[in-house]
C-alpha cells in the first residue's frame, strides 16, 4: 500500500492555523478584517488576559445567514472570491478563506450573527474545529465572534506566547492601527476591564489622528495632503509613455522627531496593513541627510493605486505584498515624502550616514551645530587631522564635517587608531618609527605612555573648540573631550548613586503637566511608573490614556520634562517588556542624564571646564557615555612626536 495520504481538513486547518494564527493579536486581525469586509462601522474588542483567555469582537455589518454561517468554518469557504480571475484585483481584505477554520481549530470559538435578510440568527459553537451547536439566537443584524482559549489544543504554540502585557500591547497597535485607516468608524478596546481605545467617527484623519495619539504629536506632523501622480514606466516595459498612477495621504514627522524604531511608521495599501521593506527603505530614503540614520520619523502613510499593481496574495497572514512595479512605487513614495518635508521648511544637512542603530535623538542637536560649522571659518584644520581618518566605527559618530578631507595639504599621519582612547574594544596602536634628524625631545622610553585613566585626573584646560568640545593637555598628550557627553556621564553615575540612597532631587512643576499617550504607551507606562516616580518623575494616570506629572528630576525642565518621558516609554517599548529592573532604571536615569546634561554650542566658564573634568574622572567609566558613545579621544604624545618627525 501507497504511504501518501491526503491530510484530513481537521489536521489540515491545524497546519494553516500555524501560519495565520500566531498570537492573540493575528486572531484580532483576522477577525476585524472579515468585520471591515462585512461594511461595519462599529467595531468592538472585549479581551481578557492578553487573549489568551478571550478574545470577543462584536460588529454591525452583513451578518451572516444561517447557511453560510455553517460554511465559513469549512476550510477555503470564502464570499469574497469566485474564480482565479479574482486574485489579480482584490479589493476585499480577506480571501482565503482560511481565517475562521484555522481559529476554530486551535480554540474554543463560538459565532453568533444575524443578516438582516433573515427573521431570526445564528448561534455556532466549535471547539477544536468541531461544531458542537448550532442553534438559533436573538440579536440584531451584524456579528459578534468569541475566542476562548486561545491554542487550548496546542501546548507548543501556548508556550511562546509572550506576558499579558506584551499580547495586549500588540493586539492594541493593531487595533490603533485600523481606527487610523477607518477614521469615519467607531472602535472601542477593553483589556481586563479597563478601556483602552475609545474612538468615535470623526470627518477627517486629522481628527482621528488627535484622537489617538493627541495634540502633541499632531503637532509634530507634516499633513502630507493627497497626492496623486503618474509615475513614467522605465522605457523597457511598455510604450514610452506609459505610467502608473498612485496615490499618497497621511503624515509624517518633520525631521527633528527621532523614533529609535519602526514602531512608529503605518502602512496601508489599498487599505490594507501591512509590513514592507520596500515602502520602509523608500520612507528612510526620504528622510536621508535631514534625519540621522538609524533614527526613524513617525509615518502614517495610505497609499492607493490600481488592484492589479499590487499582489496581495503572498503570505497567508497577508501582512506582506509584492508590488508589480517595484521601484516606482518606492520613488514616488520617497520623493512625495521628500518634496512635501522640503517645502514644509527648508532642513540644514545634519550628520554623517552609518549612525548607529538605537542611539537617542537628544545626542543629536547637531543641526544647529553642522550649520554653524559650515559658515564657521575653519582655524582648526589641525584639530581635523587629528581626528581619526573615518575608520567604520568612527565615521559612524562624527559630525559629518570633521570627516572631511582637509582642503589643503595638511600632514596627515599613520595613527589611525593611536588617538583612540586606550580602552576601545578592537583597537591596537602601529606605531612606525621615522628616522630621527633633529636630535629627540625624550629619549624614547621615556615617551609618556597612557597606561590607565589616571592621566584623567591631572589634564590641564586649554580651552574650547567651536563652543562644544573641550580641549586639554594631559600627560600623555592631548584630549578633546565632547562637553555634553562627558556631562551625559557624570549625571548619569549620581542620579543612579542619589536613587540607590532614596534621595532623588526633585522640581515640582508650577502647573502639572499633562501628557497624552497611546494605548500602547498607556500599558508600558504602567509596567514602568513605579520606577518612574522613584527617579523623580511624580506622576500619575489622569483620566483616559493621558498622565500628569506633578514634579521631575532636578535639571529637566520644559518641554525636558515630556520628552524624557515620551522617550522612556518608548525605550520601554523597544526592548524593556523583558528587561530587569536594573535595566530599566538605568535606561531611565539615561534618559534624564541626556535631558539635564549641557549641551554643545555652549560656551563654558574655565572653571566649569575645570569641574567638569575632575567629575568625569570621578566617574566610573569615564569614556563613553551611557548611550555608548565615546566622550574623549586623545592624541598621543608619541603621535605628536611622529607627526614633527621628533621620532
Ligand atoms: P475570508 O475572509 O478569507 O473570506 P474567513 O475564514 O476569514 O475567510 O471568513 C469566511 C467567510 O465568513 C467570509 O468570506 C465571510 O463571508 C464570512 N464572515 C466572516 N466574518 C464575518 C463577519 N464578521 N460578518 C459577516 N461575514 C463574515
Ligand atoms: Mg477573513
Amino acid at each position: 500500500m501507497g504511504r501518501i495520504r491526503v491530510l484530513s481538513d481537521h489536521v489540515a486547518n491545524k497546519i494553516a492555523a500555524g501560519e495565520v494564527v500566531e498570537r492573540p493579536a493575528s486572531v484580532v486581525k483576522e477577525l476585524l478584517e472579515n468585520s471591515l469586509d462585512a461594511g461595519a462601522t462599529e467595531f468592538r474588542l472585549d479581551v481578557e488576559a492578553g487573549g489568551r483567555r478571550l478574545i470577543r469582537l462584536s460588529d454591525n455589518g452583513t451578518g451572516m445567514m444561517r447557511d453560510d454561517a455553517l460554511l465559513a468554518f469549512e476550510r477555503h469557504a470564502t464570499s469574497k472570491l469566485s474564480d482565479v480571475k479574482d486574485l489579480l484585483s482584490i479589493a476585499t481584505l480577506g480571501f482565503r478563506g482560511e481565517a475562521l477554520p484555522s481559529i476554530a481549530s486551535v480554540s474554543r470559538l463560538s459565532l453568533e450573527t444575524r443578516s438582516r435578510e433573515e427573521q431570526t440568527g445564528t448561534a455556532i459553537e466549535i471547539a477544536g474545529g468541531k461544531i458542537l451547536k448550532c442553534e438559533d439566537a436573538a440579536l440584531a443584524g451584524g456579528t459578534i465572534i468569541t475566542v476562548r482559549d486561545l491554542f487550548y489544543n496546542v501546548p507548543a504554540r501556548k508556550k511562546f506566547l509572550r506576558s499579558d502585557q506584551t499580547e495586549i500591547a500588540h493586539v492594541a497597535s493593531l487595533m490603533t492601527h485600523y481606527s487610523l485607516a477607518h477614521h469615519d468608524k467607531s472602535f472601542f478596546l477593553r483589556h481586563n476591564g479597563s478601556d483602552l481605545l475609545d474612538v468615535t467617527p470623526v470627518e477627517t484623519l486629522r481628527e482621528r489622528v488627535y484622537q489617538v495619539f493627541g495634540s502633541q504629536t499632531l503637532d509634530d506632523l507634516v499633513d502630507l495632503g493627497e497626492q496623486d501622480r503618474a509615475m513614467p514606466l522605465p522605457a523597457d516595459e511598455g510604450e514610452p509613455a506609459a505610467a502608473r498612477r498612485f496615490r499618497l495621504r497621511g503624515f509624517v514627522s518633520g525631521p527633528h522627531v527621532h523614533k529609535l524604531n519602526r514602531n512608529s511608521i503605518y502602512l496601508f495599501v489599498n487599505g490594507r496593513l501591512i509590513r514592507d521593506r520596500l515602502l520602509l527603505h523608500a520612507i528612510s530614503a526620504a528622510y536621508y541627510n535631514i534625519m540621522p540614520a538609524g533614527n526613524y520619523p513617525f509615518a502614517l502613510l495610505f497609499i492607493d493605486c490600481d488592484l492589479e499593481e499590487v499582489d496581495v496574495n503572498v503570505h497567508p497572514s497577508k501582512t506582506e505584498v509584492r508590488f508589480r512595479h517595484g521601484s516606482l512605487v518606492h520613488d514616488f513614495v520617497r520623493d512625495t515624502v521628500r518634496d512635501v518635508l522640503m517645502a514644509q521648511r527648508p532642513v540644514s544637512r545634519m550628520i554623517s550616514p552609518g549612525q548607529p542603530p538605537g542611539q537617542p535623538a537628544t545626542h543629536l542637536p547637531y543641526s544647529e551645530f553642522t550649520q554653524r560649522m559650515e559658515n564657521a571659518d575653519f582655524g582648526v584644520l589641525a584639530a581635523e587631522s587629528m581626528l581619526p581618518s573615518a575608520t567604520p566605527a568612527d565615521a559612524a559618530l562624527l559630525p559629518e564635517f570633521l570627516l572631511r578631507r582637509p582642503p589643503s595639504p595638511v600632514p596627515r599621519f599613520d595613527f589611525s587608531d593611536a588617538s583612540i582612547p586606550a580602552d576601545m574594544p578592537g583597537v591596537t596602536s602601529t606605531v612606525r618609527a621615522i628616522p630621527d634628524t633633529h636630535g629627540p625631545l625624550f629619549p624614547n622610553s621615556e615617551i609618556p605612555q597612557l597606561d590607565n585613566l589616571d592621566a584623567l585626573r591631572d589634564l590641564r584646560p586649554l580651552g574650547q573648540l567651536h563652543d562644544s568640545f573641550i580641549i586639554a593637555a594631559g600627560r600623555d598628550g592631548l584630549w578633546i573631550i565632547d562637553q555634553h557627553v562627558a556631562h551625559e556621564r557624570i549625571l548619569f553615575e549620581q542620579v543612579l548613586e542619589a536613587r540607590r540612597r532614596g534621595k532623588v532631587e526633585t522640581q515640582g512643576l508650577l502647573m502639572p503637566m499633562v501628557i497624552q499617550l497611546t494605548a500602547a504607551q498607556q500599558l508600558d507606562y504602567v509596567r514602568i511608573a513605579d520606577e518612574l516616580n522613584a527617579l523623580g518623575f511624580d506622576t500619575e494616570p489622569f483620566g483616559n490614556r493621558t498622565i500628569a506629572v506633578k514634579s521631575a528630576p532636578a535639571g529637566v525642565t520644559g518641554s525636558d520634562v515630556e520628552k524624557v518621558v515620551f522617550e522612556v516609554l518608548e525605550i520601554a517599548e523597544r526592548e524593556m517588556r523583558k528587561a530587569s529592573l536594573e535595566d530599566q532604571r538605568a535606561a531611565i536615569a539615561a534618559s534624564i542624564a541626556c535631558r539635564a546634561a549641557i549641551k554643545i554650542n555652549m560656551r563654558l566658564e574655565p572653571a566649569k571646564i575645570e569641574w567638569l573634568l575632575r567629575a568625569l574622572a570621578a566617574t566610573s567609566s569615564p569614556m563613553s557615555c551611557p548611550h555608548g558613545r565615546p566622550i574623549a579621544v586623545r592624541y598621543a604624545t608619541r603621535d605628536i612626536l611622529k607627526t614633527f618627525h621628533r621620532i
